[in-house]
């Protein structure tokens, strides 16, 4: 018998005192038996290393002398605490495609496929297991909502890649609420098939939201779907000194306390998966004010997340990230606290000051845009070879269209802001893995994750199948 059913079956708490657990620690109901999951909210911090954690939490305590609401759980011993094995079918080093699908449909699959198998077998999302046994269900992001991600909670597709089609599928699924960016895989004007989805969306009942106005004005009864941005949303720092990107664009926060307040008084409860998914595309590009501020952002998406499970006592949260990226971590230089509170200045990511340089732009001119938009000064040397990569020889990487120079970048940050990062790519680390609510107390110090998609459906008493 499982400790769960073990617990459900017999009295709680004659078990308790026979394995010397304290009563504290369990939610039971009147009927002295372990509660179960009505809703479940589950937040992804995807890509986000341990270090990622790390300086979220030290730039926040340098700055403001508080910590973050996750290291919080921690220091009140509110969360159950653990690391999960991310691995992959096809590698030690998973990607988000994978990674989601082994939560999503419970089973290990390649690299960049979602819940499907290498001979087209097909594992079923569990957003669509838990549509199935009548709960509310839900994903927002800050990429777009057709990537890896939130589709592996929801679809089967061979390739993450094919964005238009996962936007087809969700038609169909008529999910309850999806919220994010990637307008290029719904409009007709982007659409290679120039079919236009936001009317299709809009003729099914969905509720279409373009802006942050159109978020707060929606009303319950029929789903919607937000998308709020040509591909990912802009960077928290750059859209907080932008205005208009700010009364544009929802925070990963916003979205989900809209999310949460649209699907909370289903009787049967709700399933919400909250994604920051630019925390990763900042660690490809090495990009610290981009990663630092989004995972500050994810941090108050876990807020909303916890306020409400603490009122509503039936809701589990989970709190993680899908795999490391790049590992960035605190270095010792000279005088590394006062470089490192020198983020403080930073007033926009990488990406968007290196993507304010072109090949007219002047060493000086490129070493006092710096200086004013991030506070510290490149050597005249430095300045010449990034301004080298706007003159043909250009960098690669994963989200880096315009092949911006972010490696060579973030190497000449090191001294000044004390911030090393291991590569531009995704790491094998095990990850960091939190819980609250009915269910927590059975979850393992280490865990497959795989074993999640069983844990979460038995936590909520949802059939697999
Ligand atoms: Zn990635």
């Amino acid at each position: 018998m499982k400790r769960r059913d073990f617990f459900r079956n017999g009295s709680v708490l004659a078990a308790l005192s026979s394995i010397g657990c304290s009563p504290k620690s369990l939610l039971i109901d009147a009927d002295n038996k372990l509660k179960t999951a009505k809703n479940i909210i589950f937040l992804v911090s995807d890509g986000m290393s341990q270090g990622t954690f790390n300086i979220a939490q030290t730039y926040l305590n340098r700055k403001e002398g508080i910590n973050t609401h996750w290291v919080n759980l921690y220091i009140e011993r509110k969360v159950s605490r653990g690391l999960m094995d991310m691995a992959s079918a096809s590698s030690i080093v998973t990607d988000s495609a994978a990674a989601s699908s082994s939560w999503g449909g419970g089973v290990r699959v390649r690299n960049g496929s979602l819940n499907m198998g290498p001979k087209d077998e097909v594992y079923t999302p569990i957003l669509q297991k838990m549509k199935a046994a009548g709960k509310a269900v839900g994903c927002v992001t800050t990429v777009p909502i057709t990537h890896a991600t939130p589709a592996g909670f929801c679809v089967n597709s061979k390739s993450r890649n094919a964005q238009p089609e996962i936007a087809e599928q969700y038609l169909k699924l008529k999910f309850d609420i999806m919220m994010g960016g990637g307008e290029e895989f719904f409009s007709a004007e982007t659409r290679e098939d120039k079919k236009d989805l936001f009317t299709d969306y809009k003729n099914a009942g969905f509720q279409v939201c373009r802006n942050k106005a159109d978020m707060k004005s929606v009303k319950s009864g029929s789903p919607v779907l937000g998308v709020f941005h040509k591909n990912g949303l802009p960077y928290t720092i750059d859209r907080i000194n932008n205005q208009e990107l700010t009364n544009k664009i929802p925070t990963l926060a916003e979205m989900t306390e809209t999310a949460i307040n649209h699907m909370k008084s289903n009787p049967k409860g709700f399933m919400l998966q909250v994604e920051a998914g630019k925390v990763d595309w900042a660690a490809h590009g090495n990009d610290i004010a981009g990663i630092l501020h989004d995972q500050l952002d994810f941090d108050k998406a876990v807020k909303v997340a916890m306020d409400f499970a603490e009122m509503n006592k039936e809701t589990l949260v989970v709190i993680t990230t899908d795999h490391g990226n790049a590992n960035p971590g605190i270095a010792y230089v000279t005088s590394a606290n006062t470089k490192f509170d020198s983020l403080t200045k930073y007033t926009c990511s990488n990406e968007f000051i290196l993507n304010s340089f072109n090949a007219n732009t002047t060493d000086k001119e490129l070493i006092t845009t710096i200086q004013e938009k991030q506070g510290y000064i490149l050597t005249t040397a430095e300045a010449k070879y990034l301004l080298l990569n706007y003159k043909g020889i250009a960098q690669e990487g994963i989200y880096n269209p315009a092949q911006l120079p972010f490696r060579p970048l973030a190497e000449m940050q090191l001294n000044h802001n004390a911030v090393g990062w291991m590569s531009g790519e995704h790491t094998g680390d095990f990850v960091e893995l939190a819980m609250y609510g009915p269910g927590s107390e059975s979850m393992p110090g280490f865990m497959k994750n795989t074993d999640m998609h069983t844990f979460l459906l038995n936590a909520a008493d949802v059939p697999n199948k």
